[in-house]
């Protein structure tokens, strides 16, 4: 299980997004749900849920799933989202291991 470096994490994901964004882990959510996201107000607010994410790789594809949501501007998981989420998947990771 590999360590989950928070601060990296959404200093990346607000480096996608350009918007200020905050993570949270909860242990509330439904358990058929992983994350959950709510954007408004120029900001973004995701909620992951713990029962499901226990590594960085878990953290970095649900974090880029919620993301997508946001800049596909759609519920849905359709084509736009599918082409969103690749592009912000490969610059959040890529972001996140960037050597410091
Ligand atoms: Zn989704």
């Amino acid at each position: 299980m590999g360590e989950i470096r928070w601060l990296r994490l959404r200093r990346a994901a607000e480096k996608v997004v350009g918007r200020p964004v905050s993570i949270h882990g909860s242990t509330d959510l439904p358990s058929h749900l992983k994350a959950a996201v709510d954007a408004a107000e120029g900001r973004v607010d995701i909620a992951l849920n713990f029962q499901h994410i226990k590594s960085a790789e878990d953290a970095l594809r649900a974090v880029a799933h919620e993301l997508a949501h946001v800049v596909a501007g759609t519920p849905h998981h359709g084509p736009d989202f599918g082409a969103a989420w690749e592009e912000i998947y490969r610059r959040l990771r890529e972001e996140y291991y960037r050597p410091s």
